[in-house]
C-alpha cells in the first residue's frame, strides 16, 4: 500500500483468528499522524482478553488484516481551544491529533489555540509518550501537558487524583481570564445544531466510567453536548 490517509483521532479494525478458530475483530485508534503507509498504535494487554495479546505478542515483519480508517473523533476545524482528556492507552487519539497539530518538520496547525492534555493513568509506570509530551511541551508554548496518578508513590512529584479535578481548574481559570459567566448560558435553540461553533471544545477517550464522569462534569459547566466529543474503549 503507498499510502495510507486518514484524520488524526480515527481508529483502525484488527482481524484475527483466535484459538477456537472464531475470527475477532477489535478497534484500535491510530496513535501517530498520517504518514505515507505507516502509522502507529499504542495497545496495552488486557488480562485474559484475546486481541490484546495477540497484538502485543506479534514480531516484527509479522502481518496482520486491518481495515478502516473508521471513525468521527477527530478535531473541530477550523482548530479552537481544545481540553484532551485521556486514561491509559486513550492516550492514543490524542497523540495522533499532536502529532499533527505541532508536527516537528512542518507548520504548526494549532493557529497559536490553547491544547491542554490531561492525562489519567493508575502508576506512573503506565503513562505512555511522557517523555514525548514533556518535551512537545518545551518546544510549543500553547501545549500545556497535565499527567495525573490515581495511585501515586509518596515519590511523585506531579499532579494526583482523577483527571476530573484538574479539568475542573482549567475551565474555571480559563473563565475568568477572559471574563466567561460559569456555568455558561445556554445556547440559542434556534440555532440548528449543526451550525452551532464553540471556541473550546473538549475531547474524551478511554473507558465508559471515565468518560461519563467527564461529560456530566462539562454539562454541569453549562456546555453544550455538542462542544463534549467522546470516544469509548469499552
Ligand atoms: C474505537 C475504539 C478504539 C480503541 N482503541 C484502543 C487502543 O488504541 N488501544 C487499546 O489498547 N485498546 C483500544 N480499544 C479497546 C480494544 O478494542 C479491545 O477492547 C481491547 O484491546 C481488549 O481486547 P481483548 O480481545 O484483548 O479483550 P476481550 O477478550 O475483548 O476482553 C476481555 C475482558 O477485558 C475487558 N476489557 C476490554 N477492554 C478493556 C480495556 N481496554 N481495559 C480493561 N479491560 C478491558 C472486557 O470487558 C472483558 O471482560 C479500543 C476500542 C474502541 C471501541
Amino acid at each position: 500500500m503507498e499510502s495510507f490517509p486518514f484524520t488524526a483521532g480515527q481508529f483502525i479494525s484488527a482481524v484475527a483468528t483466535d484459538g477456537n478458530g472464531k475470527q475477532q475483530t477489535r478497534a484500535y485508534s491510530i496513535s501517530s499522524a498520517a504518514d505515507r503507509n505507516r502509522f502507529s498504535l499504542c495497545v496495552n494487554r488486557v488480562e485474559g482478553g484475546f486481541f490484546s495479546n495477540y497484538l502485543a505478542d506479534l514480531k516484527a515483519g509479522d502481518s496482520i488484516q486491518i481495515h478502516g480508517p473508521h471513525g468521527h473523533f477527530v478535531l473541530h476545524e477550523p482548530v479552537t481551544d481544545s481540553i484532551l482528556v485521556a486514561t491509559g492507552t486513550g492516550v492514543a487519539p490524542m497523540r495522533s491529533y499532536t502529532e499533527w497539530l505541532f508536527p516537528k518538520d512542518g507548520p504548526d496547525r494549532s493557529g497559536g489555540k490553547e491544547v491542554w492534555l490531561v492525562y489519567g493513568t493508575r502508576h506512573e509506570t503506565d503513562i505512555y509518550y511522557q517523555e514525548e509530551f514533556e518535551a512537545l511541551e518545551k518546544r510549543v508554548p500553547n501545549f500545556h501537558y497535565l499527567p495525573t496518578l490515581s495511585r501515586s508513590l509518596e515519590s511523585w512529584p506531579g499532579r494526583r487524583g482523577h483527571v476530573q479535578v484538574h479539568i475542573a481548574k482549567i475551565v474555571e481559570e480559563r473563565a475568568k481570564r477572559l471574563g466567561l459567566p460559569l456555568p455558561a448560558p445556554p445556547v440559542d435553540p434556534a440555532i440548528p445544531p449543526a451550525e452551532l461553533k464553540f471556541d473550546i471544545y473538549v475531547y474524551i477517550c478511554g473507558l465508559n466510567f471515565m468518560v461519563s464522569g467527564v461529560r456530566d462534569l462539562m454539562t454541569g459547566y453549562g456546555w453544550h453536548r455538542k462542544q463534549i466529543v467522546f470516544e469509548r474503549y469499552d
